[in-house]
């Protein structure tokens, strides 16, 4: 195959402008967009783009060369200064539930889309500019990113890709030059830092939002072109739109949002802000604001300060929060349906016990066993009784745990040494019931007759050693802001391969270190960015 010389050769396709209506006012001002999909606008030119770093893989499906990804044109595109041929920019017009409150009109306030490429292999593929200046969504905030909310959204897409989890990808995150003021915590303390933009990739943008935004305002014509030029673009296996394919799609839209959900539980990842403008109709992790990795492991976790009350996106919930938004959606396309009880039926079949299905099968998977049986029930309850009770790091339990030799009757549990952090919280009272549970687990792998290797094989290929600690991407932060992105660059080499244990990356297995408990950024992060 041959790969592209120059961004003026990318090969655009530009569906989403070409068969949804465009806003008529041409105007980069804030203002309600009505029976539009889309407003046209330009990203804001930038000082001095600089390439930070870039996703070779990502660079791979548009079939960029290596030395286009270096050169200074590509600074200067995706920066938003320049548009290669065939760009066509806008912002989307989106709605959607913040925090359980319908909030109005949102849309791409500082995300600018900059067309569809289609690759050799005739995929579509949207490039998403985010951080490139003010649209018409951009409300009262200046539709710019700061450096550290950049790094976070570049590694952690890339990141989450290599664990196997359905998301939004990340081409390149390029500093812009200029300064944009931010108050971290909403306290009085703004600072100026460094602006950023990262271009997304993904096959569609679209959120719930965009659907129930057209239903608010009951522009029910609107609504369905839109639903029918999703289902043609992103679901064409399903058919041409009927009503027997819209329930067919919101089928599919729940079988997506349960895998991407389990998921997110498997590897520990709290996403932190799940409002329905912030759900992506193709199941994909979107919108990486204040999310977090597990680390001890806490069913009541959420690193976002803005939702330190409400709890209400704290990894126990983030199953049900995802239920209640496709309910939000389900309510946005009744008027397409015009019957309640088959969307009903459909959430509670293909979300609600579809997920409940495959969450037991991937804790069954976690565990090493085959297959998942009624008695494992209780046996994956306690399990998480247990990590719950004293603070174990999630992610070395696992890997941990399939370090340890059960097929010996008085097995060693010294591998567990390393995945606590308070010892002093292990009293007699945790050491039987880990015993007895271990026990239990002992008994449930002789009777499955799965050897010790094949065991530790399904494990290591479920749980994953490398993760994107929050203080792991912090210390890059750190760095790049002093501008050094050498350690960006060597967290995307680690989380390409997280599942494999290599000796020389052993500083990058560590549970959080001490310093990290308290520190901004690390454990605690707020939507501003
Ligand atoms: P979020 O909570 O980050 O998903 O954002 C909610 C809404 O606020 C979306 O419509 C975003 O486009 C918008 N938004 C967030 N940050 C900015 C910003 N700096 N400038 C303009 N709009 C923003
Ligand atoms: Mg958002």
């Amino acid at each position: 195959m041959t790969k592209i010389n120059s961004l003026d050769e990318l090969n655009f396709d530009n569906r989403f402008i070409r068969e949804l209506p465009a806003d008529l006012e041409t105007k980069n001002e804030c203002r309600q967009v009505l029976n539009a999909c889309y407003s046209n606008v330009s990203p804001t030119p930038v000082r001095e783009p600089k390439i930070a770093a870039v996703a070779k893989e990502v660079a791979d499906l548009l079939d960029l060369r290596e030395e286009v990804c270096v050169s200074e044109d590509f600074a200067q595109v995706f920066a938003g200064n320049r548009l290669a041929n065939g760009m066509k920019p806008y912002a989307t017009c989106y709605g959607g539930h913040q925090f359980g409150e319908w909030a109005g009109q949102l849309g791409d306030g500082r995300a600018i889309n900059l067309g569809e490429v289609v690759n050799q292999q005739k995929q579509h593929w949207t490039l998403q500019l985010k951080g490139a200046g003010k649209t018409p969504y951009s409300r009262r905030s200046d539709g710019l990113a700061v450096l550290r909310s950049s790094v976070r959204e570049f590694l952690c897409s890339e990141a989450m890709h290599h664990l196997g989890v359905p998301t939004t990808r990340a081409l390149s995150l390029v500093l812009t030059g200029e300064h944009v003021l931010r108050d971290m915590f909403y306290d009085g303390n703004p600072e100026h830092e460094q602006g950023a933009v990262v271009c997304r990739v993904a096959k569609s943008f679209t959120r719930f939002g965009h659907f129930q935004i057209l239903t608010a305002r009951n522009d029910l014509d609107l609504l369905k072109k839109f639903v029918d030029f999703t289902i043609r673009a992103d679901f064409s296996e399903l058919g041409e739109p009927s009503p027997a394919v819209y329930l067919k799609w919101f089928e599919a839209v729940c079988k997506r949002t349960a895998e991407m959900i389990v998921h997110w539980q498997r590897v520990g990842f709290v996403h932190g802000v799940m409002n329905t403008d912030n759900m992506s109709i193709l199941g994909l992790t979107i919108d990486y604001g204040p999310y977090g990795w597990l680390e001890n492991f806490d069913l009541n976790w959420t690193p976002n300060t803005t939702d330190a009350e409400m709890r209400r996106y704290i990894f126990g919930k983030q199953a049900k929060m995802a239920g209640w938004n496709l309910a939000q959606l389900a309510n946005a396309i009744i008027p397409l349906i015009q019957k309640v009880k088959p969307l009903q039926a459909i959430l509670d079949d293909h979300y609600t016990q579809n997920f409940q299905n495959l969450w037991s099968k991937m804790m069954t998977e976690k565990l090493g066993l085959p297959d998942f049986q009624e008695t494992d029930e209780a046996l994956i309850t306690d399990l998480v009784q247990l990590l719950q009770s004293v603070e174990t790091d999630m992610t070395l339990f696992f890997r941990q745990l399939a370090k340890i030799d059960m097929s010996q009757t008085n097995f060693d549990i010294k591998p567990f040494e390393t995945v606590y952090y308070s010892p002093e919280q292990l009293n007699e009272n945790y050491k039987n019931s880990r015993l007895e549970w271990l026990k239990r687990y002992q008994q449930r792998l002789q009777e499955s007759k799965i050897s010790e290797t094949q065991r530790s094989k399904l494990m290591n290929a479920t749980n994953p050693l490398y993760v994107p600690r929050n203080y792991l991407v912090q210390l890059a932060i750190d760095n790049a802001e002093k501008g050094d992105f050498a350690e960006i660059h060597k967290l995307l080499d680690v989380f390409r391969s997280p599942y494999e244990e290599r000796a020389d990356l052993q500083k990058y297995a560590e549970k959080r270190p001490d310093w990290a408990k308290e520190r901004a950024g690390c454990s605690m992060l707020s939507c501003s960015s």
